[in-house]
């Protein structure tokens, strides 16, 4: 069964769309756009999760991703039209919090640097257990006004039961973190 997370599943996936037909769209893309970037990567996996990811405990993948998503950051924005203005930004996984904060800086770095950002509004996932203070300065340098906080619920026998203890304190003190960082919304 497809899970509706994104669009197109990935049932509709078929061989009639390729590399040709990415270029293509990519260089007619026009006006005001939207991305969104995969993080891959937790701390640790809920039991209950479906999600595209992994932990991260493997230091040499994760690089290796971020190395091939700076690599495809640069191929989009070498056939971007130049009238095209990236208005929002998505990260989502998995949790990009997973990666260290100066990687995503440099993560945002390459965007800047490779695509014709405008103004946009920056929106990111979160698991409230890795939520550090590191974050919330990064979170406030880069400009992000929106976030996602992965609670599924705050009954401690459920949590335990799901695989993700994150007890209330835990999560409050992550909500005002975030709201003393500037996110908004
Ligand atoms: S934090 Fe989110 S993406 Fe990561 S394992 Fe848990 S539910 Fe899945």
């Amino acid at each position: 069964m497809p899970r509706y997370t994104s669009f197109p599943t990935a049932a509709e996936f078929t061989p009639e769309v390729g590399a040709a037909e990415l270029d293509r769209g990519l260089r007619q893309a026009s006006g005001d756009v939207s991305l969104y970037l995969h993080i891959p990567f937790c701390a640790e996996i809920c039991w209950y999760c479906g999600c595209n990811t992994s932990r991260t405990n493997k230091g040499e993948r994760l690089s290796s991703y971020l190395d091939a998503l700076s690599r495809e950051i640069a191929l989009v924005g070498a056939r971007l039209d130049p009238g095209v203005r990236v208005r929002r930004i998505a990260f989502g996984g998995g949790s990009p919090n997973a990666l260290a904060p100066l990687d995503f800086v440099r993560l945002v770095d390459t965007l800047t640097l490779q695509l014709p950002l405008y103004q946009p509004v920056l929106s990111v996932e979160l698991d409230p257990r890795t939520l550090t203070a590191d974050w919330g300065t990064v979170i406030r340098c880069i400009g992000i006004t929106r976030a996602s906080l992965g609670v599924q619920t705050f009954a401690p026998h459920l949590q335990a039961a799901i695989g993700r203890v994150q007890p209330e304190a835990l999560i409050a003190a992550g909500t005002q973190l975030l709201r003393a960082a500037g996110v908004t919304g």
